[in-house]
């Protein structure tokens, strides 16, 4: 309307655990299963009469679609950014399958909700690590047309800390550890030493020590203990592994434990402990008994005594108690103590993201195959791009057994190697759904392109996304995964862009008394009935005007019988401005004269409106505008009774039905042809546009009494708000004269209507 081409398109990300899942729950296919619902998901948004491009329309599992995910996962391996290897891995023990970090919630499956265990498996990754500071450093591209909120998620998820590596030895085995540290410049507090209970060299030290059998009990039971019992705010248990590692600084040997507060996610899965300057290994060293040292002193106060401390420093300080450097300031100390490492060989500058790499392997059926084969001789083989899709069989037990359901599909499994013909085996492992919406921005340009994943003229032309919209809750799932892909195939030279959302809004979503509706959950409310009885441009209206749009709508609380009321008047009032149009002899051809001045005429409301809704409208404010566009129909009745003119009652009829066009699509069109003898559709037809004179704020007279007597006139906006006209009218002198001394017991006040005065009436007792 307001002169743009609009690419606004529609797909199904249909692959993944959901679909599968209600699938083995109803005995259904999943492919049987997901086309269904999709079918009853478009049939429900034509119903609603949403403007989506059908002809652009995909499914994610669609051969012709995963054709190019796969196509994509081998330009990514091409690259060296997808590859195997054994990692434990956070496990769903109800949906059978690993989870990306990503999708652990608080320990909890982000699927299910069941606690999720470890499991060692050799797995795929998207090396998303390498790109760790670009995706940082891009977010300067985003600001301002992304939250903030939703910047300082990813900020925080890829959680980028700069510091030092630094190389102890074990002193029993002569093994070389290196951690990471963001305080160097604590190294000479160093009193113990603690490794993760998933060390790889963890089995080999407590064997040195004399440990093993305790560390392997604790190393079983803690792969039974869901992560969230592990969490860093949790336990602070540990057991020594009866080894011993040298502090590279000062030669001192220190005990080395096991513990799981230390994660092997996070940094080297080994740590120095400093319970002087660091909180948890304070907790831990109180519980263990071990020595707390003091090495930094507070700013401008004395030594800390570590007996008394009841909790670590962890702040800036003078560094004491560290030979050479006693008496240097952080936070320069951080720095040369760094430079002296490098210098003594002893360790290096170092950056630490808590950023992983993003695991793709999937031990499910209903997902795009991973399109490589396991050669005896050759490894890890890609299948040639002529031979794709690799596609999934129908005909596969897909109840969750722990290993991929493909896996017992022998045909599926026993091709030859595409490189040396010899038996192989195909890999059987799924990609996460994610990475089938990580690219589909792109195909939405070409939906239709069967040589490419999508055509680099069509891209070119649409991309990257001007408005995206989205749940908060794939902030640092699905809106970093396609930052990932955009940079890495701009690296690939397939796109010119390295960002592929310009501008985010996190819309909230539609629940149910307080609880999310979703198709996971299965609690899905069915609108059918509803929309039945009010009809289609009701129930829109009544979703749009529930609140601000960021915010969830609670359908319980939503009254799409006081719309349809309200669009009822709209209804009456157009159609009577439409009979009056026909009286006057007004067609749509003649717009001559017949004009009252503004002044108590419609215009100036009429005006106020447009400016006021496009405004909204632009803001995504939809709830504030259809508010405007109530008053707007409250005052069409009033001045059609008092006779207003032709022309100003069609300028402002026309323009309500304009607006409501984009909220109310059958109703705008309805009254657009029928009532206002339009020709064409209401939705070619252009935005309504305003005279900024007009539109500017009316001013009113605002008569101030005091006790029914006439104390002052003051010119006031006439759109002024309450609270702000008694302040006025209170700030008058000649007001205040007649206030002194006396107590105000009410104020009284009308209500401001065009070309009127506006009346307010102090009452006062002595
Ligand atoms: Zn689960
Ligand atoms: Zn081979």
């Amino acid at each position: 309307m307001q002169g743009f081409n609009v690419l606004h398109p529609i797909g199904w990300d249909a692959f993944g655990l959901p679909a599968e899942n209600a699938a083995i729950k109803r005995g259904v296919h999943p492919k049987e299963w997901t086309y269904r619902n999709i079918d009853q998901q478009r049939r429900s948004f034509k119903r609603y009469g949403i403007s989506f491009d059908w002809s652009r329309q995909f499914n994610t599992c669609d051969p012709e679609y995963y054709r190019w995910t796969q196509w994509l996962f081998l330009r990514l391996f091409g690259a060296g950014l997808a590859f195997r290897k054994l990692a434990p891995a956070n496990w769903c023990p109800k949906d059978q399958t690993v989870l990306a970090n990503e999708q652990v919630v608080n320990g909890r499956c982000e699927r299910c909700g069941t606690p999720v265990v470890r499991k060692d498996l050799t797995q795929w990754f998207f090396k998303i690590t390498a790109y760790a500071d670009r995706l940082l450093d891009d977010m300067a591209q985003l600001e301002g047309g992304w939250s903030e909120r939703v910047l300082a998620m990813q900020r925080n998820w890829i959680g980028r800390s700069e510091g030092a590596e630094v190389e102890f030895e074990i002193a029993e085995t002569g093994d070389r550890v290196t951690v990471f540290t963001t305080r160097p410049d604590t190294l000479w507090g160093v009193t113990f030493f603690v490794f993760a209970p998933e060390h790889p060299l963890l089995p080999a030290l407590a064997e040195a020590g004399g440990t093993a059998e305790r560390v392997k009990e604790l190393q079983d039971r803690l792969q039974r203990t869901p992560l969230s019992e592990r969490d860093q705010a949790g336990t602070r248990e540990g057991l020594p592994l009866g080894v011993h590692a040298v502090n590279p600084v000062n030669g001192e040997k220190v005990p080395c434990f096991v513990a799981p507060y230390v994660l092997m996610e996070y940094g080297t899965g080994a740590v120095m402990g400093v319970p002087g300057h660091d909180q948890r290994d304070f907790e831990f060293a109180r519980q263990h008994g071990l020595e707390v040292r003091v090495v930094i002193r507070p700013p401008g106060a004395g030594d800390l005594d570590p007996d008394a401390m009841t909790e670590a420093y962890p702040h800036e300080g003078v560094m004491v108690r560290s030979g050479l450097f006693d008496g240097t300031p952080s936070p320069e100390s951080i720095g040369r103590v760094t430079a002296w490492l490098e210098e003594q060989g002893l360790g290096r500058a170092a950056v630490s993201y808590r950023l992983r790499d993003w695991l793709i392997s999937r031990q499910r059926y209903w997902g795009a195959p991973i399109p490589i084969v396991h050669c005896p001789s050759c490894g890890e083989v890609p299948v040639p791009d002529e031979e794709l899709p690799v596609l999934l069989p129908d005909d596969v037990d897909f109840s969750p057994s722990g290993e991929s359901p493909l896996a017992k599909h022998e045909p599926f499994v026993n091709v030859p190697c595409p490189s040396c013909g010899g038996p192989a085996r195909r890999e059987t492992d799924t990609m996460d759904t994610f990475v089938d919406s990580s690219w589909y921005m792109l195909r939405f340009c070409s939906p239709t392109a069967s040589e490419a994943p999508f055509r680099s003229e069509d891209v070119e032309r649409w991309m990257p996304v001007d408005q995206y919209t989205g749940g908060i809750n794939h902030a640092v799932l699905h809106l970093l995964y396609a930052r990932f892909f955009t940079k890495a195939l701009h690296d690939l030279g397939l796109v010119s862009f390295t960002e592929p959302f310009k501008r985010l809004l996190n819309q909230g979503m539609v629940i149910m008394e307080g609880s999310a509706m979703s198709k996971s959950r299965g609690n899905l409310v069915e609108f059918a009935e509803e929309l039945a009885k009010h009809g289609a441009d009701v129930m829109r209206i009544s979703m749009l005007f529930a609140g601000p749009v960021e915010d969830d709508v609670d359908w319980a609380t939503v009254s799409p019988a006081g719309i349809s009321k309200w669009l009822g008047r709209v209804w009456r009032a157009v159609w009577a401005v439409g009979e009056r149009l026909e009286v006057s002899g007004g067609g749509v051809e003649s717009r001559a004269g017949d004009r009252s001045a503004p002044e108590g005429s419609i215009r100036r409301l009429t005006h106020r409106t447009i400016a006021g809704a496009t405004d909204d409208f632009r803001r995504f404010k939809f709830n504030v505008s259809v508010a405007k566009l109530m008053t707007l129909t409250s005052e069409l009745p009033r001045h059609l009774d008092a006779g207003g003119s032709a022309e100003d009652l069609r300028e402002a009829a026309e323009a309500l039905v304009l607006m409501l066009a984009p909220m109310a699509p059958h109703v705008a069109e309805e009254l657009w042809r029928e009532a206002l003898g339009h020709a064409e559709s209401v939705h070619l037809a252009p935005w309504p546009t305003f005279d900024p004179t007009l539109a500017r704020a009316e001013e009113v007279v605002l008569v101030v009494q005091v006790d029914g007597k006439v104390r002052d006139r003051l010119t006031v906006p006439a759109d002024l708000d309450p609270e702000a006209s008694r302040e006025l009218a209170f700030s008058s002198e000649k007001v205040r004269r007649h206030l002194e001394g006396r107590r105000i017991e009410r104020v009284f006040q009308g209500a401001a209507r065009p070309g009127a005065p506006m009346l307010l009436n102090v009452v006062t007792r002595p």
